[in-house]
């Protein structure tokens, strides 16, 4: 049995998965807020229940937004904030006596999608979420790749590439970064982007889904919006796949249900890849809201 959890600044979600990756168990609890300890026993206590319940010692994967700390295994969060600096690993594994896999939760997306019945058998697949902010996972032969740092696949802090800047024009806007950088894509490509970029030329603050209807009824800005958009996505995504050329990627958040995107990328992406290099299959995720358990449950696959 394999045992997911998706740790949210909100909610803890559990899932438990046989040898099928059939989900069997789903419980969702609140994530304490500041306490530690009360973390630590809550997923402890998870696991002891559905042991029982399931009759099995159930192998353990964790996804949370943020990372372990590669030296210390600290945790390197700001939305969960009572795991922030602790080393949630060791205390997890010490207290239930088992190994704990712990990932970044979009890694656990990607994971997710790449355990597709149908995805399964591809060598590599980029999981590529268009949210609230802009991120990725790689899945390289069924597992996670997640580099020296476990920042493999934090392609929200790539810069714009060049192409997109001489694309954006004289008028380009440089926008700033949570991470504290200006020019990360997490800033242009994100359904924020989206809005921010649309703002910086037509002077008003509309919603990513008003400015997609306006753009269905014609409307000449968010036309024109949705055409500087597709190309600045095409050019980002080239240099993505150009670096890591993947066999399948799979788009998630929001602005991932924006169906242009699938129409104009595999005609646009081609022109700014490696020439030798052709546009990998880009599909729309199908695991939505339950990947996040389903990846951190399958950190144990492999
Ligand atoms: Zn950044």
């Amino acid at each position: 049995m394999y045992y997911g959890f998706d740790v949210g600044g909100t909610k803890i979600e559990f899932g438990a998965f046989n040898e099928k990756l059939e989900r069997v168990a789903t419980e969702r609890v609140p994530t304490p807020t500041d306490d530690y300890q009360l973390l630590v026993d809550t997923i402890a206590g998870l696991v002891a229940k559905y042991d029982n319940e399931l009759a099995c010692e159930g192998k353990i994967g964790l996804g949370l937004p943020g990372m372990e700390d590669a030296d210390d295994g600290t945790v390197l969060t700001v939305n969960v904030p009572a795991a922030k600096g602790k080393p949630l690993r060791k205390d997890l594994e010490a207290k239930i006596g088992r190994s704990v896999k712990i990932e970044n939760d979009a890694n656990c997306f990607a994971l997710s999608e790449a355990w597709d019945e149908e995805l399964k058998d591809e060598p590599s697949v980029m999981g590529l979420i268009l949210g609230t902010g802009f991120g990725g996972g790689l899945v390289y032969e069924g597992k996670v790749f997640s580099g020296r740092n476990h920042v493999a696949g934090e392609l929200g802090h790539m810069r714009l590439p060049i192409d997109a800047w001489f694309h954006l024009g004289d008028n380009a806007p440089l926008l700033g970064c949570g991470c504290g950088k200006k020019g990360c894509l997490d800033s242009y490509l994100s359904g924020r982007g989206f809005e921010l970029i649309y703002e910086h030329y037509y002077g008003e603050h509309k919603k990513a889904i008003d400015i997609i209807n306006a753009h269905a009824d014609g409307e000449p800005k968010a036309v024109e919006h949705v055409e500087r958009f597709m190309e600045l996505l095409a050019i980002c995504f080239a240099n993505i796949f150009t670096a890591n050329d993947p066999h399948v990627v799979a788009l998630g958040g929001g602005l991932s249900n924006f169906e242009l995107i699938y129409e104009e990328m595999p005609k646009r992406v081609p022109k700014y890849l490696l020439s030798v290099a052709k546009c990998p299959k880009i599909i729309k995720a199908k695991h939505g809201d339950s990947g996040g358990v389903r990846g951190a449950a399958f950190l144990n696959i492999k």
